[in-house]
């Protein structure tokens, strides 16, 4: 290759699409470009100290580990350079030319999944890291050489318009220089006061020296180290910005420091938004390790349960041996140990917000509830912690307002023991008219309604809470110990006795697998019950939508025959007893739409075109009893 060679290469078609939105977007706050180059020479410095511990062949093994920041007003250039691990031609290619990296991949993945044009709140919520400094450059230039000996010294160039150029430039020291040349209308950031007002917001996060045209700008300050009174809500902002590269602000956020049984300083941060709410790709755990503030791993799997991968922040240890590596932390007891003390305390911070700042608690429920109900049912370590935790709308407090099951259980009446819930996917109106709930409103029995589908998996893996079994309300045990009152007397046990079998035999054992009166009901004739506790109405639902998104629909298992149960005190189910014998063609006809609208009534019903063809003949039978 000639000494003055240069390859040209079109931007991946992503990295183009990110480059015009990140050009053409109106986001106000341009200097945040200074904030992702700076984060990115830090972790460029980072990467370079652990090389160091590995290789002893390193290209300037004399040179500090430093970011120097100059600017050059007249020329109108910002320039950043670090003397961190640098890059490859390869990597330029990979990491500056193609969507490899996490923010621009996650922004795109916001795009498809929302609809949306891009706008500023989306620009805002995920950082596009590099290619950021398209935003106020006219061109950029990077010099760069490899921590690796052998490797090239080399120039990236591009304006961001449509490709880079790469060519040699032997020059280049080791790590990056960025040299930014502004367009007119951001020449400011070509001035060090404005630079230097920037990096007052963040620089002393920054764990290697920072220097603004050959000053030293901050004092290498670890916040998470400083005591709980010296930290301010502005500076754990300002840092969680800077650490999570965020750019909403946190929800809340919490210090804690041990030196028994293990020496630990943490700082954890709920963060504004649950991205993977937005339909986002699964988070990855976003608290980072260090050792006496230098990093071991930025993103360490075993560091904390599955269920907080939403949290962000920094866990620091002075306990562990510097030469930890990313692998040897999945076996050491002592990261296990670390994990048991960070969790039960992040926790008890929780519990402690929601008794303090019922508000706030709620905010943080709401967006991050399904991390919590995941944990309750599946960190057996700390379920009992989680699902105190846990919050629901109930029958007993209106729309909107959620409970705990620890109050759900101070207002359980005298002798109740059990705790109520209802699925209620379908919302509030269905949950409050299902006919699940009369039975137990009548007695001034209290019911959770659980919206979500995933709290029937919850309540079955908790099984109990306080001692009290946790109890679905369409078990068709539900028992109750007094009747409801009611001035209606119920059919005497002998017509009862005739009408149950009546109806077994008419309905068929596919049908019914049982028939029987129950105290459960008040405005309703009957209810269907599911008879198998193990394949609950909701996990059918789920199973024949599988079946029909598998384009099989009629391969569906046979709905299994449910338990009826009737209300012998209905004026309906009088009458029908009495039908049975004067008309019975009549009776068996009524049977069915009965069967029907209780399996409707209950989300059960698999054929509703027959049961409404059966509803019009009986609107005729009526309007022809009507006829004079
Ligand atoms: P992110 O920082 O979110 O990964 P960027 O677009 O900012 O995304 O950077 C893409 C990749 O380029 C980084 O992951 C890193 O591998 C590499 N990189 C960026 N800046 C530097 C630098 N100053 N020195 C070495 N490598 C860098």
């Amino acid at each position: 290759m000639s000494e003055h060679k240069t390859e040209t290469h079109a931007f991946q078609a992503e990295v183009k699409q990110v480059l015009d939105i990140v050009v053409n977007s109106l986001y106000t706050e341009k200097e945040i470009f200074l904030r992702e180059l700076v984060s990115n020479a830090s972790d460029a410095l980072e990467k370079l100290r652990h090389t160091q511990l590995k290789e002893k062949d390193v290209f300037e093994p004399d040179k500090a580990l430093e970011i120097s920041i100059s600017t050059d007003e007249a020329a109108a250039l910002v320039t950043i350079a670090d003397t961190g691990i640098g890059f490859t031609r390869q990597e330029l290619k990979e990491n500056i030319g193609t969507i490899a990296h996490s923010g621009s991949k996650a922004f795109l993945e916001a795009l498809k999944a929302t609809g949306q044009t891009p706008n500023e709140n989306l620009i805002g919520q995920f950082g596009v890291g590099f290619y950021s400094v398209f935003m106020v450059a006219k061109s950029v230039k990077v010099y760069t050489h490899s921590w690796q000996k052998d490797a090239e010294g080399l120039l990236w160039k591009s304006d961001g318009s449509g490709s880079y150029t790469i060519e040699e430039a032997p020059e280049a020291e080791r790590g990056s220089k960025i040299v930014i040349e502004l367009k007119d209308e951001y020449k400011e950031f070509s001035k060090a006061d404005r630079v230097k007002a920037v990096l007052a917001h963040y620089s002393s996060f920054v764990a290697f020296p920072l220097a603004l045209n050959g000053e030293k700008v901050n004092t290498q300050e670890a916040l998470w180290l400083k005591p709980r009174s010296e930290i301010t809500d502005e500076k754990a902002r300002e840092f969680y910005k800077f650490q999570s590269q965020a750019w909403d602000d946190p929800l809340t956020w919490f210090h804690f420091s041990a030196d028994a049984p293990l020496a630990v300083n943490s700082l954890l941060f709920v963060p504004g938004h649950n991205s993977e709410l937005m339909g986002l790709s699964r988070m990855e755990p976003g608290v980072a390790l260090y050792c006496r503030k230098v990093l071991i791993d930025p993103s360490p799997k075993k560091l904390l349960p599955e269920w907080m991968r939403f949290v962000r922040g920094v866990v620091d240890s002075a306990d562990l041996p510097l030469n930890i590596s990313r692998e040897t932390i999945q076996e050491s007891a002592l990261i296990a140990k670390l994990n048991q003390v960070i969790t039960r305390r992040f926790i008890k911070f929780l519990a402690d917000t929601a008794k303090k700042d019922a508000e706030l608690y709620e905010k943080i429920w709401r967006s991050f509830g399904l991390f919590l109900k995941e944990g309750a049912a599946g960190d057996f370590t700390h379920q009992d912690a989680l699902s105190k935790l846990l919050r629901f709308e109930s029958s007993s407090l209106e729309k909107g307002k959620l409970t705990s099951l620890e109050d759900y259980v101070s207002r359980m009446r005298e002798g109740q023991k059990e705790i109520y819930y209802l699925m209620a996917t379908d919302g509030r109106q269905a949950a409050e008219s299902s006919p699940y709930l009369e039975g137990l409103k009548a007695r001034g029995l209290e019911v959770l309604f659980a919206y979500d589908p995933i709290d029937e998996w919850v309540f079955m893996r908790l099984s109990k809470f306080a001692d009290k079994e946790l109890f679905s309300i369409d078990r068709d045990d539900l028992k109750f110990e007094d009747a409801p009152t009611s001035d209606e007397a119920p059919l005497n046990e002998e017509d009862t006795k005739a009408l149950v079998e009546w109806l077994k035999e008419k309905l068929g054992d596919k049908k019914v697998s049982d028939v029987a009166a129950s105290e459960r009901l008040v405005g309703s004739p009957a209810v269907a019950l599911n008879g198998e506790r193990m394949m609950t109405p909701q996990m059918r639902r789920m199973m024949r939508a599988m079946q029909a998104a598998s384009g099989k629909p009629d391969e569906q298992p046979e709905n299994p025959p449910v338990v009826l149960q009737l209300n012998t005190r209905h004026p309906l189910i009088k009458q029908l007893n009495t039908l049975r014998a004067n008309n019975p063609d009549t009776a068996s006809f009524i049977a069915t739409q009965l069967y029907d609208n209780a399996l409707l009534a209950a989300g059960l019903l698999e054929d509703p075109a027959q049961a409404a063809t059966r509803a019009w003949q009986l609107m005729e039978k009526f309007l022809e009893g009507k006829k004079e």
